[in-house]
């Protein structure tokens, strides 16, 4: 057994929720304080950390298994246990969301990864929806998914959005490879992974290719009276909303307008978007599916290279790496990668290609391409 870092990442950052606080008028500025109450009181209630039973066999068949708690508008969790995998469906729009999404998650990384589940030893997903009152947000709690139900005017219901249960659920997956810290550069780094897998996610269940998506975060959360897209654009950092009450998305695309700040935690949902907009553009740049190469590239960079005190340079080097050693030194994915990270003001150098004699190389690609056991199966 060890303990294992964990924190409360919510959707919807303090600095929007701190602004609606501050500047808008009643109702709305009730909801935002509320809400940032509540989490302060859940990040108490879990800031010890948890162990995991590490000596525990660990499943080699994959098996998804997914409760959802119905908190009752309280702040005990779970709640009553209001669906199971052997429960038929619920006539609860939330309870069926938050079990479909985890679900999606679950299938990506198991169908996708070879992943068990976000511990890889086929840990059940909890969900816990109609948290609280009028609570604007859904989170990882360290330990399972909690969700509010939204004011209904800026925010609408917090299960809507595919991209945002897969966002925190691979906060989950964070926790038990990488370990990842959730402050400054490396909290961002922490949060463009579950963009970027939370988008895969959406990709993969929506069978959508890189270039058929618009890359928004939480793009069905946004209430009627918004003046924007999304909480967050992979494709244009800084352009999601622009609006009175939410503010502007602060959100940068390059490295010199790395903002320096102390609140969220040092930024960690401003400048996750230089690396969002860099994997978005080796994404559009290589086409095809992004769950393929780059899902690829970046599982293998998460789970097997980035200590929990990366950086977005540590970050850009084992990408670029990965692409060498998966699809070949100085070759276009390794180019386009590396291409990527210094248009957004990361440099990272590329290697010329070795020489490897011809049938060596056809021996590397032929073992690079095997398919993984699971993908031999006959399919859905
Ligand atoms: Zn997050």
């Amino acid at each position: 057994m060890r303990n294992i870092q964990h924190f409360v990442c919510g959707v919807i950052p303090p600095h929007i929720l701190d602004r609606v606080a501050q500047h808008s008028e009643n109702e709305a500025q009730e909801h935002a304080r509320s809400t940032l109450e509540q989490m302060r009181e859940l990040a108490r209630t879990r800031a010890q950390s948890f162990v995991r039973a590490e000596s525990a066999p660990k499943q080699t068949a994959l098996k998804k298994r997914r409760n959802v708690y119905d908190a009752q508008h309280q702040h005990r969790l779970p709640g009553k246990l209001v669906m199971t995998d052997h429960r038929p469906r619920s006539s609860d729009v939330e309870v069926d969301e938050a079990y479909d999404g985890s679900g999606a998650t679950f299938d990506f990384y198991a169908k996708v990864f070879g992943r068990n589940s976000i511990d890889d030893h086929g840990i059940r997903l909890d969900s816990s929806v109609h948290y609280g009152q009028r609570f604007d947000n859904a989170m990882w709690d360290g330990r399972q998914m909690v969700y509010g139900d939204g004011d209904g005017r800026l925010f609408r219901r917090f299960t809507a959005s595919v991209d945002v249960i897969g966002h925190e659920l691979t906060h989950g997956v964070t926790q038990y490879t990488a370990s990842l810290r959730y402050t400054g550069e490396t909290g961002a780094l922490n949060e463009h992974i579950s963009d970027a897998f939370g988008m895969m996610v959406k990709h993969f269940t929506l069978g959508q290719s890189a270039k058929e998506s618009d890359w928004p975060i939480g793009a069905e959360l946004l209430g009627p009276s918004v003046h924007g897209k999304a909480v967050r654009s992979m494709a244009a950092p800084g352009t999601a909303y622009d609006d009175p009450v939410l503010g502007r998305d602060p959100q940068p695309a390059h490295m010199r307008d790395y903002v320096e700040t102390d609140d969220d935690n040092g930024g960690v949902h401003i400048n996750s978007g230089i690396p969002n907009h860099a994997f978005y553009r080796a994404a559009i740049a290589i086409g095809g599916n992004s769950w393929e190469v780059l899902g690829r590239i970046w599982y293998a960079t998460l789970t097997d290279r980035l200590k929990p005190d990366a950086d977005f340079n540590d970050l850009a080097r084992a990408t670029v790496d990965i692409a060498g050693e998966f699809y070949g030194n100085g070759g276009g994915v390794q180019r386009i990668i590396a291409e990527s990270w210094s248009s957004d003001g990361l440099n990272v150098p590329v290697y010329n290609a070795p020489h490897i004699p011809i049938q060596r190389r056809a021996a590397r690609h032929a073992a690079l391409h095997a398919l993984p056991k699971w993908r031999r199966r006959p399919a859905r």
